[in-house]
């Protein structure tokens, strides 16, 4: 016999009607969602409005992929599996319920031939048990053998109960279908109901249990949904929402202050330097905060969490997440819970963001609170103090350093930049002037360069682009650094940069066109690899191994992973580190943490630990910082010099043709 949707109910239609107040209830639940979120302030990036494939303020590609079908969950693959067979189980369930519907109101013949056969029972059948599956095994990793990062610094209350609801949804539908299967016969397709309904067997009994079954499974079915956005599952929607508005670029930009609205004597409010409450966050922060999974994979993969400091990512979200829940939406003792000691820790390597599948920009809220300390409170690290107070005195941030600005060039010939006559300024950079061993970048690259026949020069005065000023929260000095730069090259008439520090080009690239200084820029593994392209370098390739270590602001920054690989292979066989590319974990130079008193295991030794553990002949890095931290990193390891910027190893093997 066909199926027959409400076969054995009486006043079946009624569930429609309860559905109402269900529905009444989730969506007030999401508008307590939305009341919280729009307590923040509105802030719109008017250099994303002409974003290809947005629409409106929503990213459709990030939506699809990131928010829908969650691409980011399966880099765990048991996790993402179980996750996969929950969610989209879910979905194909909610699809059959609305297909009974729309049978049952408008006749839709869904309960006919293949389509009964293959999607109304068998899909409904595998999805419910990939629910079932999904279930129990978050079940089990939550409950039995939670992994630190789902514990630490907290672990999330709260999923059990919708769960195991779910858990009942499922398991009372499959009662009702072997019920009705038990009384009316065989439904081909339906494998769990032709199965429980042999397990039943035929009896009068069935009716009663199949229609009483009928109402609580429907009832509960509802009630679930209700209960979503009172409940941790509200990810369900609230995902996709962060994920088509969060920016797609890689890493965080940082945008900047606009220090014109201070000056301003008739505005009563005076604006705040950076955030020191929930109020001072945009509504798309709020909207982070609201999002959090509490699933720790930003925990996992941050190296201030991982080697003992004060800081972890997931614990500063959930702290906002909480202070959101319980509306101290005005309480400035928020960035004192946080301490200033853990918010210094980051050093804003953004594996955080990489890792994070609800697409939360975990690294700009730290950096906010950074901004309110340095500026509001004058409350930083004595270290990293000492390198803004240099900034300051002296345009780069390096003190008690034994090296001169000139030392690295005094036996080389080096040009300077001339206006109209040279093609690239090649900039040096803060730490490759004033630290010995960066020197030798500097040194390597006038040799690369007049080897290949490049037209480029350097600045006769060295001053640092910034970056340190902003990545310790010091947004001021950042912006008069920067706009110090920008005059000298406007009056030099400077197009063309070269960087070899990551941090120079992030900087020139993504801060200084906001500020008018607009720069054709190439880091110097990319001019590196244009060069061998176009066959202006020809190297020695040796059998030796080289291991190359990703700078965070290059790669994960910038995206920028193949073309220093591909000057690699051309000097010997690469080897990776198990952490590479969007994966790679941070030297521990970043966000000024270059200049601080590290605690607990240094990030630098357990970087180079890992290089050195690939048993690779050299280490390779294309940051300078890399280079200092990795180095001194090594010390702990081995005597042996094995930590090279590639343009040394480019250097070394043209001398040795
Ligand atoms: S940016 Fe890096 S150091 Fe900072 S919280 Fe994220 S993972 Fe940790
Ligand atoms: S911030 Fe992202 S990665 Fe971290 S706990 Fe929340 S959802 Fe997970």
């Amino acid at each position: 016999m066909g199926r027959i949707p409400y076969w054995n109910i009486n006043l079946g239609i009624l569930i429609d009607a309860f559905a109402v107040p269900m529905i009444v209830i989730f969506v007030y639940g999401m508008y307590g969602h939305w009341k919280r979120i729009r307590q923040g302030k509105v802030r719109i990036n008017p250099d994303l409005s002409k974003s290809a494939g947005k629409i409106g303020p929503v990213y459709i590609y990030a939506l699809l992929t990131k928010g829908i079908l969650g691409t980011r969950i399966y880099k765990k693959i048991y996790t993402g599996v179980a996750h996969g067979g929950l969610f989209w189980g879910m979905v194909i369930l909610l699809l059959g319920t609305i297909l009974v519907f729309l049978n049952v109101l408008f006749g839709l013949p869904v309960f006919r031939g293949g389509f009964n056969r293959w999607f109304m029972s068998f899909a409904l059948d595998l999805a419910g048990i990939a629910v079932i599956c999904g279930i129990l095994f978050f079940l089990f990793r939550r409950l039995v053998f939670p992994p630190e990062r789902l514990t630490e610094p907290k672990a999330r209350t709260g999923f059990s109960p919708i769960v195991l609801l779910l858990g009942v949804v499922i398991l009372t539908g499959f009662v009702v279908e072997g019920g009705r299967i038990a009384c009316n016969g065989i439904d081909n397709g339906s494998f769990i109901g032709n199965y429980l309904s042999m397990m039943f067997g035929k009896t009068d009994a069935w009716l009663t249990v199949h229609r009483y079954m009928w109402w609580i499974h429907g009832l509960l079915a509802l009630g679930f949904l209700a209960y979503i956005p009172y409940s941790p599952l509200v990810h369900l929607v609230l995902v996709p929402v962060n994920a088509a508005l969060a920016d797609p670029m890689p890493g965080t930009k940082m945008g900047l202050i606009d220090f014109s609205s201070f000056e301003d004597e008739e505005s009563e409010e005076m604006p705040v330097l950076g955030a020191a409450t929930l109020a001072d966050f945009s509504q798309k922060r709020l909207l982070d905060y609201s999002t959090c999974l509490w699933c720790g994979r930003c925990h996992e993969v941050c190296p201030a969490a991982q080697t003992g400091k004060p800081l972890s990512p997931k614990g500063v979200i959930i702290t906002l997440a909480e202070s959101l829940q319980d509306g101290h939406v005005e309480d400035d003792s928020l960035i004192d819970s946080l301490t200033s000691e853990a918010l210094f820790c980051c050093t804003t390597c953004a594996a955080c963001m990489e890792a994070c599948p609800a697409l939360i920009n975990q690294p700009k809220t730290i950096m906010k609170f950074r901004q309110n300390l340095v500026m509001e409170r004058s409350e930083i690290p004595e270290m990293m103090g000492k390198a803004n107070s240099s900034l300051e005195l002296r345009g780069h941030p390096f003190f008690g350093t034994g090296a001169g600005p000139r030392d690295w060039c005094k036996d080389l010939n080096v040009p300077v930049f001339e206006e109209g006559k040279t093609e690239y300024l090649l900039w040096i950079g803060c730490s490759v002037t004033y630290e010995e061993r960066a020197q030798q970048i500097a040194g390597s690259m006038v040799k690369i360069l007049s080897h290949a026949g490049t037209s480029f020069g350097i600045l006769e005065d060295f001053r640092c682009t910034g970056d340190p000023a902003k990545q310790m929260g010091n947004e001021f000095l950042f912006a008069e650094l920067a706009q110090q730069n920008i005059e000298d090259f406007s009056d030099m008439g400077i197009k063309k940069i070269i960087t070899m520090c990551p941090h120079c080009y992030n900087s020139f690239t993504r801060h200084y066109p906001k500020l008018g200084g607009n720069y054709q820029v190439i880091p110097h593994s990319l001019f590196l690899k244009s060069l061998l392209k176009a066959g202006r370098l020809r190297l020695n390739r040796e059998s030796k191994t080289i291991c190359y270590h990703d700078p965070c602001y290059l790669g994960r920054r910038n995206a920028i992973y193949d073309e220093p690989r591909d000057v690699v292979n051309s000097m010997g066989k690469l080897v990776e580190m198990a952490r590479n590319r969007n994966e790679s974990f941070c030297c521990g130079g970043g966000g000024g943490n270059y200049w601080a008193e590290e605690v607990g295991t240094r990030i630098n030794q357990v970087r180079a630990k890992e290089a050195l553990d690939t048993g690779a002949d050299f280490i390779a890095t294309s940051c300078p910082f890399c280079l200092l931290m990795l180095t001194d990193g090594a010390k702990k390891f081995t005597e042996d010099q094995k930590i090279f910027d590639i343009a040394e190893l480019v250097a070394l093997q043209l001398e040795e043709r």
